[in-house]
């Protein structure tokens, strides 16, 4: 199949949800549910994942499921993958992959970081990689048959998932990705009244997520999430897993030394890629990292250029601000708050993907460097 980008993602999704020969599989970012309120007048930051699962069935999509699952998945390989490389000492630091606009970053502008790079896909890509192969296989449906829109903050999701080599299926596992603005066009367009929208619940197969999940989509949330299941893994006695907040404003660089059993890592965030590249300096200079987090936009994905538009002079930061609190406060509402304490991904590796960072998990959730 040639693989083209989406000229009219809109008109694709609309067509194929009227295909009666198609099955559309929807999923939403974490930083969506947190912003997609404020383009109908509601407060900033509250977390309307209920709103979005019944606007996308109002729409007509067949199943709409839990993206912060898929991120409680990147959690586990990740946690895999950076465990292996602190034991063996090779490719440290590692740097995170889950933004797009990072990753080609680095490719263009320090390439001699790519083995540097984590492998683990981002939770989007996933979430298309599971839908095409585990979930094509429970419905007993070829993989073409399932058509997955997932809602993002950024047009750079929309690219990641043309990217040679992130495809397990053999067109796209990711078929559409639609911003947060387009969707909330999409809606007004359609006359959904988005906010007296009743809460519906995610379906069922991917429907479960952790707070660590959740926190994916603000700066600071991929380390400290990793971490929570890092220090289990690392330290089997420790209890030290949700204590770790690594970020609770917008600064643009910070560093922490966690002590995991007796080994101490260092590590750090960057978010903005003017922070990222001081702190790839100080790396070409010398200076010694375990694990660097970077996402392209300030504050992180809860900033995304796809979010809801406001003037060019307008100040964001509040509203900034008040998306990632709405992603935390979420995470400290969860009664399961670490990626490999939740059921249904235990289930997913006993009964399909195997161990983590191995086997099929490694051949579909990871891409090749
Ligand atoms: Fe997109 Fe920005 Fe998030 Fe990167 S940090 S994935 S560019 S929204």
């Amino acid at each position: 199949m040639e693989i083209k980008e989406q000229e009219k993602p809109i008109e694709q999704i609309l067509n194929s949800i009227k295909d009666k020969n198609l099955r559309v599989v929807g999923a939403c970012a974490p930083s969506a549910r947190v912003a997609m309120g404020e383009m109908f007048g509601l407060e900033v930051g509250l977390n309307l994942k209920g709103k979005l699962v019944t606007a996308l069935k109002t729409l007509g999509f067949d199943d709409v499921f839990d993206l912060d699952f898929a991120a409680d998945l990147t959690i586990m390989e990740e946690s895999a993958e950076f465990a292996e490389r602190i034991l063996s000492g090779r490719n440290l630091p590692h740097l995170t992959s889950c933004c797009p606009a990072w990753v080609k970053y680095v490719e263009k502008f320090y390439p001699e970081f790519i083995g540097n790079l984590s492998t683990t896909k981002s939770p989007q890509q996933i979430f298309g990689a599971v839908v095409k192969t585990y979930y094509a296989e429970k419905l007993g449906v070829s993989p073409n048959k399932l058509f997955v829109v997932c809602i993002m903050p950024c047009l750079a999701k929309r690219l990641e998932r043309l990217k040679a080599g992130i495809n397990v299926s053999e067109g796209l596992d990711v078929d559409a990705v639609l911003t947060v603005r387009e969707l909330g066009e999409l809606l007004k367009q359609k006359n959904i009244d988005f906010a007296n929208l009743k809460d519906t619940n995610f379906d069922s197969t991917f429907g479960m997520a952790s707070g660590a999940g959740v926190i994916f989509g603000t700066s600071g949330g991929v380390l400290e999430a990793s971490l929570r299941t890092l220090s289990e893994k690392l330290d089997k006695s420790s209890v030290k897993g949700l204590d770790y907040q690594i970020n609770r404003g917008l600064d643009g660089i910070v560093e922490r030394e966690i002590l995991i059993g007796d080994r101490k890592l260092k590590v750090a965030l960057a978010s903005g890629l003017n922070n990222a590249k001081m702190l790839l300096d100080r790396l070409k200079a010398g200076e010694e990292f375990d694990f660097i987090e970077v996402m392209a936009c300030p504050g992180g994905c809860v900033n995304g250029t796809g979010m809801p538009l406001y003037p060019r002079d307008f100040d964001k930061t509040p509203l900034v601000k008040k998306r990632a609190k709405g992603l935390f406060d979420t995470d400290l509402k969860e009664n399961v708050r670490k990626a490999h304490d939740n059921i249904q991904i235990k289930n997913l590796y006993k009964t399909f993907l195997g161990e983590p960072n191995k086997g099929l998990a490694k051949q579909i959730l990871h891409v090749k460097r």
